[in-house]
């Protein structure tokens, strides 16, 4: 495997550094690196929506669209590079991420020319803020079983049920939703896939507040809502196909490699500096042995990740990567932090402005947050059998 970049993605790479260094907003309370979806105070969403509003300026959001839609249809390799940048500069994380990573390219793939106009320019410059209404209480690994229903009057839908874990529903503009048209076809096949304006009259946004103390996500109340039928993506009642594919991207999102080496070497500078049982942490045997594990699976990860960018850059397909990936990196990130509470050990309770407190409080609350990503987007359970049923061969569990 070649591991150089050539000449012109280096290009690429260096214009970019020197963008980032001008334009980089300084952080403070209401702008920082989180991607918790917790945006709750008002402060925060304006200073995050003007970050994607520059960030597009300058031609670099969702450079991997279609030009036609307003990216610059970037190849994997491009892309590859200003996500590690992004990231590696401890840039803001993008508020509108579920629109450009998710709902976005299900548009360009499903959607009409009229939904595709309506929303694409939208949501490149997070006009539009989306949330992902799938889970419902009942039906999150089992997702087919899902009860919210949309039944046909004239040019509308009219929507009753209720969903529940929506990341930034509390903010969201728009919905993409999964609803159940025909309650006689098998589970998977009586599933439409909808888009719902967030104002229609009906609807009840109640915030759920996380173990980090934060309102991520909420429950969502849909009662006799009214929906135009213009905005079905895909035909009615294939709304599965069309489901999966937005999960696939969400799959690629959530296993951020970069992120998780950063959160390496932040883990490495730390011990460097903390003592542990009267002496530097670095020389205690039990910290050290904890820290070879991390950071194998780091280097790991690291391989694994760049295999998948090779297979993609030559046209293989993906087959369980993805899923390896989303099990590997997210369960990685949350021991990487369990290790970090293990130097840090009772300075590891404080918060973000106790005296003493190491990183912000970041690491305690990436600990509770980071369990959450384990679980979100299909648990490690439902990617270990997706894993050993299609990569093994192995038979179906019961
Ligand atoms: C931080 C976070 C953000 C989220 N954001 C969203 C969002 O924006 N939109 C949205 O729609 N949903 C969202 N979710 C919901 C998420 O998709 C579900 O939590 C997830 O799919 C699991 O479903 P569940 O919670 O109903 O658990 P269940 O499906 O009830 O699972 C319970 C346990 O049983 C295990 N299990 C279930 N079935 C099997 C099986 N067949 N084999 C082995 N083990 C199994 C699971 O692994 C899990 O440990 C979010 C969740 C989290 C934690």
């Amino acid at each position: 495997m070649d591991l150089t970049h050539s000449a012109e993605d280096e290009a690429f790479r260096r214009e970019l550094k020197a963008w980032l260094r001008k334009h980089l907003p300084r952080r403070s309370r209401y702008v920082d690196g989180g991607d918790d979806f917790s945006y709750d105070d008002p402060r925060r969403v304006t200073a995050a929506r003007a970050w994607q509003h520059t960030l597009y300026q300058a031609g670099y959001v969702a450079i991997g669209w279609p030009t036609e839609f307003g990216g610059r249809g970037a190849s994997i390799v491009r892309q590859t590079i200003l996500s590690e940048e992004l990231i590696r500069n401890r840039a803001p994380s993008l508020i509108g991420g579920m629109g450009l990573q998710m709902v976005g390219p299900t548009l360009i793939r499903h959607g009409t020319p009229a939904q595709q106009q309506e929303h694409l320019p939208k949501i490149l410059v997070a006009d539009e803020i989306w949330c992902q209404g799938y889970s419902e209480p009942g039906s999150g690994s089992d997702l087919a079983s899902l009860r919210t229903r949309a039944e046909i009057d004239g040019d509308f839908f009219i929507v009753n049920g209720q969903k529940v874990w929506t990341s930034a529903a509390q903010l969201a503009d728009w919905m993409f939703c999964l609803v159940r048209t025909d309650p006689s076809a098998p589970k998977h096949k009586g599933i439409s896939y909808i888009l719902i304006d967030m104002k229609t009259p009906g609807i009840t946004v109640r915030p759920l507040r996380q173990m980090t103390g934060e309102p991520g996500f909420s429950e969502v109340f849909f009662n006799d809502v009214r929906v135009p039928r213009t905005n079905l993506v895909g035909k009615l009642n294939e709304g599965w196909n069309v489901a999966n594919s937005t999960l696939q991207f969400e799959r690629n999102m959530l296993a951020s490699t970069t992120r998780t080496q950063q959160r390496m070497n932040d883990l490495v500078a730390l011990t460097q500096r903390r003592t542990k049982n009267g002496v530097k942490a670095t020389r205690d045997p039990a910290v050290r042995q904890r820290m070879a594990d991390v950071l194998i699976r780091t280097e790991a990860m690291k391989y694994h990740a760049l295999k998948q960018l090779s297979d993609e850059i030559h046209g293989r397909p993906p087959g369980i990567g993805a899923s390896i990936n989303k099990l590997v990196t997210t369960e990685l990130n949350h021991d990487i932090c369990a290790v970090a509470l293990e130097v840090l050990g009772s300075y590891g309770q404080l918060r973000r402005d106790a005296p003493h407190v190491e990183d912000k409080g970041s690491w305690p609350k990436d600990h509770m947050f980071t369990l959450g990503l384990v679980i979100g987007g299909g648990t490690s359970q439902i990617q270990k059998n997706i894993i050993s049923e299609r990569g093994l061969g192995l038979p179906k569990g019961s």
